[in-house]
């Protein structure tokens, strides 16, 4: 298994073993590709994505379905028989209606997405169930990635559970519950000295060189990434087969965002909700922001950063899929934003006090950026909207440590209690 974008003959898969998908296609010039571990055109190096040929599915079929990802099987690019493959069996979480953080905010209808409870507890378990699905049926040996942190939790979970041998490459400076995350799945942990994208560069390099790995985000990155329209789908099934006026969703690689609006667009298509106009808005931390701020300088020109922020897992400066977020953004009538590090602080806690939510630093991203996006007239408060809370506050204790505590520590008496006067 190579990671050059020279065409595989499909063939030696086993049928089916992508399910409804039909092809690679080119999301700069629409070349076709065969289903393998390709994600760079031949002709021109645009990013490679999964096409298909949907068969008419409905809402009774869906709803009958497992409460995961897989009750969505039929859209995604994995076998029919994906749930007798041990694996996390990751989403169907929970779409809260978050009344309180509405009032404090000014939002009349607003929804928190609570991908907190994956089995790692990020939504990166979506995409790395796809991308295991995918290193399987492409006889992969081994199961790797380069990571900001939960992709590596991710990662190394599911390959310990599927029984496949599992290398992770982290930045070595990563908040140390998250490496424990890891470390406590493979003895595989690799931690790097540099940023992520240094260890990112490194990844493409080692899956140019040794046979038989699957990078999760590197050469089967077209089937990792479809996973994440699993979040749109359950959003718009959860809304009762609705889509939302307006969603934040935050911005690493640009990957998620992407491909929530995709799976809007298919939900469309397939006549599983009423076509409807929405809005995508991209939540970053202004010391990784390189999308938010091509975003108010209305180009299409990225410029890589290198990051400075406590938002470490959206902390990519040279996104992937950046540009198509811009599209999103500005097809759809949204915007890109971005915050300081103190609000992201602040609006953990808010989330926390308001909706009983520990978000870790990058749902305090998104759910700042929705606050910024109130207080800018960006964001119309009377429409339904939904905030995506992608990770869990456990995992990034640091951010506010320093901001919640104790209100006193007492002697165990009634008397030093009412002398604290606390309630
Ligand atoms: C990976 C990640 C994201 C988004 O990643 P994309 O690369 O933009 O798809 C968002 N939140 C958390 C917590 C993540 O780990
Ligand atoms: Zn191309």
């Amino acid at each position: 298994m190579s990671v050059v974008a020279e065409t595989a003959p499909s063939k030696t898969f086993r049928a089916g073993a992508f399910g409804n998908a039909r092809v690679l296609v080119c999301r700069e010039c629409s070349h076709e590709v065969d289903l393998g571990p390709h994600y760079a055109c031949p002709e021109c190096f645009g990013p490679l994505e999964v096409a298909y040929n949907f068969p008419h599915v409905t809402r009774e079929e869906i709803a009958a379905g497992p409460a995961n990802i897989w009750r969505y099987k039929a859209l995604l690019p994995v076998p029919s028989d994906i749930e007798q493959s041990p694996n996390m069996e990751p989403g169907f979480t929970r779409l809260l209606k978050a009344d309180n953080l509405g009032r404090e905010l000014g939002i009349d209808n607003l929804w928190v997405k609570d991908d907190s409870t994956n089995p790692t507890n990020s939504f990166k378990d979506r995409v790395v169930a796809c991308a295991l699905s995918a290193a399987r049926e492409l006889g992969a040996k081994v199961f790797a990635c380069p990571s900001t942190g939960n992709l590596a939790n991710a990662v190394a979970a599911a390959g310990a559970r599927a029984g496949i041998k599992t290398v992770v490459f982290i930045p070595s400076n990563l908040e140390q519950p998250k490496q424990v995350n890891s470390a406590v799945f493979t003895d595989r942990l690799v931690a790097v000295n540099g940023n992520y994208d240094d260890v990112n560069k490194l990844a493409s390099e080692i899956a140019g060189e040794e046979e038989g790995w699957a990078f999760v985000n590197v050469n089967v990155r077209p089937f990792y990434a479809e996973g994440s329209k699993t979040l749109g789908y359950e959003i718009a099934e959860q809304l009762g087969w609705r889509l939302p006026d307006q969603i934040v969703i935050p911005v690493a690689s640009g990957s998620q965002l992407t491909k929530v609006d995709k799976s809007f667009q298919e939900l469309i298509k397939l006549g599983l909700v009423e076509d409807k106009p929405y809005r995508v808005y991209g939540a970053q931390a202004t010391g990784c922001s390189p999308v938010s701020v091509a975003y108010k300088a209305a180009t299409d020109a990225i410029r890589p950063v290198k990051p400075d922020t406590i938002a470490k897992s959206l902390a990519i400066g040279n996104p992937a899929d950046g540009i198509y977020v811009l599209d999103v953004c500005r097809r759809t009538g949204g915007a890109v934003e971005d915050i300081s590090d103190d609000e992201v602080r602040a609006a953990i806690v808010l989330l926390a006090r308001t909706e009983g939510i520990f978000t870790e630093t990058a749902g305090g991203t998104t759910v700042g950026v929705l606050k910024k996006l109130v207080e800018t007239g960006q964001l119309d408060t009377t429409l339904e909207t939904v905030v995506i809370n992608t990770g869990h506050g456990l995992k990034t204790l640091d951010a506010v440590s320093d901001r919640v505590s104790a209100a006193a520590t007492i002697e165990p008496t009634y008397s030093a209690f009412t002398a604290a006067n606390l309630v």
